[in-house]
């Protein structure tokens, strides 16, 4: 390669890649991607590419030379022309993209003479003289080994722009590398300290780390920058989306004169202001979004008021509201379909939308840390007692409750606070289940907090804060702040529900609520679920209807127990009514009592192992009244809503099985319960019976149950609990922290179903059940119901719903969605009786 037509063969023009068969691997990702906007049909700022295979010949005037010339024929202006300068840029990408290249040359072809017309002509007080300046120091440093030190001391006391290019100037004139006047020598030695600073160990390694193979070659660009006037030149960055709302509303600055080296920090002027308008850049933003099929960002140039583009590129990770607008305008404009629309939302990001959000600015000061164990943030007051909390915020003080855990007797405190911090506990404790009920954030178990009732202080890693101290706490992260955290409040807003509606039809599992009353299962319906998948009658019972179920439990005669039992299904049918007022003609599974008898009784309940006595069905077998009671109750009101015309779907459930029957026992009793109310109101009542798969036995005799229910749902906290023999209310805070810690667990069970352990077990009850009984409704209502990656395996499993707390649900529909795509990508089959 001797002549300069030769030399001129090797370099491809912008958008000509392509036409001579390029791609990435020769072009660099730059080349690869000016070659596709210009195939666009989108303007481009005038440059070149020198392959990856002859970049190392630019070191060359020669080579230089002919690439300036070049240039100067497809940009219409040279280097040195007074009357329309032009400088060059030289940057380097390769196949891989940006990632490990040195950073680029903004301003070749400046020379001492000419740079103060030059930055009189663009008018930006000095820049072109730090342009030159960087341009001589990155040369003198990479290229002639210059120590960079001097270069720094060369500048130390400089008093203008200008001097410190002439001390520049000197140093490299002194250290026997004068830099050169002439641009095509300019743009050799720049291509040159960028070949040596490439080639440099420790460039090598940075490689390394980023995982790039150290040999990786990379292409040169060079571009030509027409300078001008302030008036009808600059540079800007701009995106289509606006962050604010997530719309095509384009939003950028820019900048007059030309591009800095080092960061500016002028406000840059709105798009608005662009010399030449606005119009191109909006349509050229269109066209990338439509052909990326994402959000677009780019860097652009404004020369004699034209608009031209320097690099375009897809924003990897949008803010979780633009990437809903974005899946549902893209769908609209029939780029992408539905599935893809859905699948380009993350579960977890719609959280953000959902809950309020602290807004951090890093000058927090980090309280102490626990279990996120319910989304959102909040700022209160500390009170250290239920009484407390309801007292201040009666006077209209915000509050955090902070307890060493909770029972039903804090619900006042529970629902008078913003948020609920606990010292013990885990994500499936009371808390927690009560807190994501409510709709409270929660922390839960943040083991280092110090309670000192006596003292009423809080302390953590000997930071004390007093009872009525600010705390702000985030229930995403499980951290709690002292202080006050501006809170920003959540704002869903409409696209999110047309991208759940998408993804309603993208799923096959249904989705419903974990509600104990009306408030919460009018929420579960709002957030779109399909109706409650459990209702846990024992939280009706909570707060002031406390002393109604310990006289109950206390009851040591018959006829105390025959009182307390017509005044708890009285208050009973009353917490019925609004509950399926609520849930009009959708299913609702009612969940008769399952009390841990220390919930409600504490030191009273006498059991070493409340969580494993007299619990659920084992109590109502003991208390023969109990359940028929509460049965009666259901279908009285069920009975006088129908009056009305509302015909909710009853799904009648019994907790704890373990034996057959125990449930056969149970549905006995329930039925006498119908039979009751038919015969005193003359209406049958419709209605299933079914039982929580919660104890390991109770899944191995599946089928067993499944003979006498008509629906199985798995209550996965306990069948977690007892499957592991965690407890779920002790080991999370500590012990599966330091599991998760030590790679024994790679996640809490009791936040995603464990898919080896009980996963097994509920694939051998979904087996033996469906054998039975083909048509068997099968869900699951423990906590891992709202959880994406549960559920996906639920619907490996074949489950016909899950069931999670309302806030969970609009991120259940999107994981659901999800679940149904991978399945039908992996083809798995739900699990059917004919196969084990
Ligand atoms: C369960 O055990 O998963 C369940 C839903 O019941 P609870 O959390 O009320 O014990
Ligand atoms: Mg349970």
């Amino acid at each position: 390669m001797t002549s300069t037509e030769a030399v001129s063969t090797i370099f491809v023009p912008y958008g000509q890649g392509r036409g001579r068969g390029l791609d990435a691997m020769e072009l660099g990702a730059h080349g690869a991607e000016v070659d596709r906007l210009v195939a666009l049909g989108l303007p481009v700022v005038p440059g070149l590419t020198v392959p990856v295979s002859h970049a190392a010949s630019l070191a060359r005037p020669d080579v230089a030379q002919a690439a300036i010339d070049l240039l100067a024929q497809v940009a219409g202006r040279r280097p040195g022309d007074p009357a329309h300068p032009l400088l060059i840029r030289l940057l380097a990408s390769t196949s891989a993209g940006g990632a490990g290249v040195p950073a680029d040359l903004p301003g070749l072809g400046i020379t001492a003479a000419s740079a103060s017309a030059l930055d009189e002509l663009v008018g930006s007080g000095g820049a072109v003289y730090d342009v030159f300046a960087a341009v001589i120091r990155y040369v003198g440093e990479y290229g002639s080994g210059i120590p960079g030190d001097d270069f720094a001391e060369a500048e130390y006391d400089v008093s203008s722009h200008a001097e410190r290019v002439d001390k520049f100037l000197d140093l490299s004139t002194a250290a026997g590398s004068p830099f050169p006047e002439d641009p095509a020598d300019q743009l050799a030695r720049a291509a040159e300290a960028t070949l040596r600073r490439w080639a440099s160990p420790r460039a090598r390694r940075q490689r390394r780390g980023q995982g790039l193979p150290d040999d990786l070659g990379f292409a040169l660009h060079v571009q030509a920058i027409r300078v001008g006037p302030p008036q009808t030149c600059g540079y800007g960055v701009a995106e289509s989306r606006n962050p604010a709302t997530g719309a095509f509303d384009p939003i950028g600055t820019f900048r007059r004169g030309v591009r800095r080296p080092m960061d500016d920090d002028r406000p840059g002027e709105p798009l608005d202001n662009l010399p030449g308008g606005r119009d191109l850049l909006v349509s050229a933003l269109r066209t990338l979004e439509l052909h990326m099929r994402g959000a677009a960002l780019v860097e652009f140039e404004i020369r004699d008021a034209e608009l031209s583009l320097l690099a375009a590129r897809r924003v990897e990770r949008p803010a979780p509201r633009t990437a809903i607008r974005l899946g549902l305008d893209l769908a609209e404009a029939g780029v992408i379909d539905d599935v893809t629309a859905v699948g380009s939302i993350r579960a977890s990001d719609i959280e953000t939308l959902l809950h309020p959000q602290l807004q951090l600015t890093g000058r927090e000061t980090e309280f102490a840390r626990g279990l996120p164990a319910a989304a959102g943030a909040a700022v209160g007051r500390i009170a250290l007692s239920s009484e407390r909390a309801v007292e201040w915020s009666e006077s209209g003080d915000p509050v955090i409750l902070v307890a060493g855990e909770t029972s039903p007797g804090d619900l006042p405190g529970m629902l008078a606070a913003k948020a609920i911090v606990t010292v013990r506990g885990g994500l499936a404790a009371h808390a927690a289940v009560v807190a994501r009920g409510l709709g409270r954030p929660a922390v839960c178990g943040a083991s280092a907090l110090r309670i000192d009732r006596a003292g009423r202080t809080v302390t953590s890693a000997g930071h004390s804060l007093a009872e009525g101290d600010l705390i702000s706490i985030d229930g995403s992260t499980g951290t709690i702040y002292a202080g006050a955290v501006h809170v920003v409040p959540p704002r869903p807003g409409g696209d999110l529900e047309a991208l759940l509606r998408h993804a309603d039809r993208v799923r096959r599992l249904g989705v419903r609520a974990n509600a104990d009353n009306g408030r919460d299962a009018a929420l579960a319906i709002l957030h779109g679920a399909e109706g409650v998948g459990l209702c846990r009658t024992e939280h009706q019972f909570l707060g002031d209807r406390l002393p109604v179920v310990r006289r109950y439990l206390l009851a040591t005669d018959a006829d105390e127990e025959a009182a307390a039992l017509v005044d708890l299904a009285a208050a009973q049918k009353e917490d019925f009514l609004d509950l399926l007022t609520a849930t009009g003609d959708r299913p609702v599974t009612v969940r008769l009592l399952d009390a841990p008898l220390h919930e409600f009784l504490g030191e009273e309940a006498k059991e070493v192992n409340p969580m494993l006595g007299l619990r659920g069905v084992r109590l109502a077998l003991m208390r023969t009244e109990l359940y028929p009671a509460q049965a009666r109750a259901l279908f009285s009101a069920w009975v006088d809503l129908a009056a009305a015309g509302v015909r909710p779907q009853l799904e009648v459930m019994v907790p704890l099985v373990a034996l057959a029957g125990e449930l056969a026992s149970a549905v006995a009793s329930i039925h006498r319960a119908a039979a009751e109310v038919e015969a005193s109101t003359g209406v049958t009542v419709p209605y299933i019976v079914g039982t929580m798969v919660e104890t390991p036995r109770a899944a191995l005799i599946a089928d067993q149950l499944a003979g006498i229910a008509q629906f199985l749902s798995f209550g996965t906290n306990d069948l977690t609990q007892l499957t592991y023999g965690f407890s779920r209310d002790d080991v999370e805070a500590q012990l599966l922290t330091a599991y998760t810690a030590q790679h024994i667990l790679p996640v809490s069970p009791f936040a995603s179903l464990d898919p080896d352990g009980v996963g097994a077990l509920i694939r051998t009850a979904i087996t033996h059940a469906r054998r039975v009984n083909p048509a068997i409704k099968l869900g699951i209502c423990g906590e891992h119901g709202g959880d994406p990656a549960s559920i996906e395996l639920c619907e490996r499993l074949g489950l016909d719903y899950v069931s999670c707390s309302p806030s969970r649900v609009p991120g259940a529909r999107l994981a659901a969605a999800h679940a149904a795509v991978a399945a039908r990508v992996l083809g798995s089959e739900p699990i059917s009786g004919a196969t084990e």
